[in-house]
């Protein structure tokens, strides 16, 4: 087996493919998934409580489930909180300080699980958008508690975050708090980001870059599996088909670097072994 994984998709069963999006990615040559949870507002409205995270977090662990009976490997959820949801909830009413409170206690639950074994990695970061000072900090105290969470349980976390090539600054608090950068991972990121390890949007000129680069990086689609918005990220065969164009076009040895390696040295998967 030829392992290839996406790194970054969501699946929603009920409005979307669902468990069909899986076996697609089957049927294309993909083998493993970090599948994350979807945002807890999916349905235009906020969350109130922390159950509210936790459904979400429960529809992911039970697709991953399903999607690892179809892949010839498996899948791996990734639960945590999406960082918009700080500008919704102050909308909503909320102060940003109450609002960085509520999403650092989903992120506590989703740690919980990862705990147990149920996930293996946590999604935290910051607006990608311009938002006041203080929505700014707050939400780097939610990030840092998410770093914080990792750090005490030695595990990766996923950030969205502003588009940048630099997140040296939040490998510092990493290395600070005692976990090591390389398990700092940027989610939809460009060919290169300094500081972290970039999980690559396959767009090809991306994948190009990051080649051309050398150094340890994974491949996503950011799948969304939204029927209102087709097309609005790439679609789920998007990773087996570059790898396989990668891997013909004499990039064997750094498809195996995003495919095995890199995923073993950050979340310690094997992609190899795992049937
Ligand atoms: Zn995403």
């Amino acid at each position: 087996m030829n392992p290839i994984l996406d790194n970054h998709c969501h699946l929603d069963s009920e409005r979307g493919m669902g468990i069909a999006a899986v076996e697609d990615f089957s049927k294309s040559g993909g083998t493993h998934m970090l599948i994350v949870n979807q945002h807890s507002w999916k349905d235009g409205k906020n969350p109130t409580d922390i159950t509210d995270f936790e459904e979400r977090f429960y529809q992911t662990m039970e697709i991953v489930e399903r999607a690892t009976e179809i892949l010839q490997g498996r899948a791996w959820s990734v639960l945590g909180i999406h960082p918009a949801l700080i500008s919704r909830l102050v909308e909503g009413g909320q102060t940003a300080e109450e609002a960085g409170e509520f999403m650092c206690d989903g992120l506590n639950i989703a740690a919980g699980l990862i705990g147990k074994g149920d996930a293996i990695a946590l999604k935290s970061g910051r607006p990608h958008y311009e938002v006041s000072e203080e929505i700014w900090e707050i939400s780097n105290v939610v990030l840092r508690h998410a770093i914080s969470l990792a750090a005490k349980m030695g595990i990766a976390v996923q950030l969205h975050t502003e588009t940048t090539e630099d997140l040296s600054e939040v490998s510092d608090w990493a290395m600070e708090m005692g976990l090591p950068w390389q398990k700092i991972v940027k989610h939809f990121a460009g060919g290169s980001c300094r500081g972290v390890t970039p999980s690559v949007i396959s767009r090809m000129e991306e994948l190009e870059r990051a080649i051309r680069n050398g150094k340890p990086f994974m491949m996503e689609t950011d799948y969304l599996d939204d029927p209102r918005r087709p097309g609005a990220v790439l679609g789920i065969k998007t990773v087996p088909k570059r790898t396989k164009l990668l891997r013909e076009s004499g990039h064997e040895r750094l498809m195996e670097m995003a495919h095995v390696e890199t995923p073993k040295m950050v979340y310690g998967i094997e992609t190899k072994e795992t049937e």
